[in-house]
């Protein structure tokens, strides 16, 4: 079997992270090198290996990735808006095999991103 992500070891909490919200389908804690003041990633308990790995499956899970998303915007108190991102493939600058939607705000974002 290949070796766990980064990320399935903070879903088997083998490794410490900041957990904001945990359900029994999706996790979501602080990244450790935060482009924001708030930088929360929300990840798929199930092992997704990008949005380009998504499945007819998966569309439950979607639906409630994005509302889970909506829910912790709520709780951090996000009111003055937020920018939800996902970085598929090099070209995107994924670096984590495993679905995550970058959750950012507190800052004024520019567009187009880099
Ligand atoms: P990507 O570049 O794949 O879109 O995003 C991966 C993100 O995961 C990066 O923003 C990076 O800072 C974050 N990250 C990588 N390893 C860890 C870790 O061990 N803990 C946390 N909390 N975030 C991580």
């Amino acid at each position: 079997m290949s070796e766990k992500t980064i990320f399935k070891r903070i879903i088997d909490h083998e490794i410490p992270a900041d957990i904001v919200y945990e359900d029994d389908r999706v996790i979501a804690f602080r990244d450790n090198n935060p482009q924001a003041p708030t930088h929360v990633l929300v990840i798929p308990k199930k092992e997704i290996a990008s949005l380009d790995a998504l499945t007819d499956e998966d569309q439950a899970l979607l639906g409630h990735l994005w509302l889970a998303i909506r829910r912790i915007a709520g709780d951090l108190g996000l009111t003055g808006g937020y920018r939800v991102t996902v970085n598929c493939g090099p070209d995107a600058g994924q670096s984590v095999d495993h679905l995550h939607f970058h959750l950012l705000a507190g800052r004024k974002m520019s567009w187009p991103p880099g």
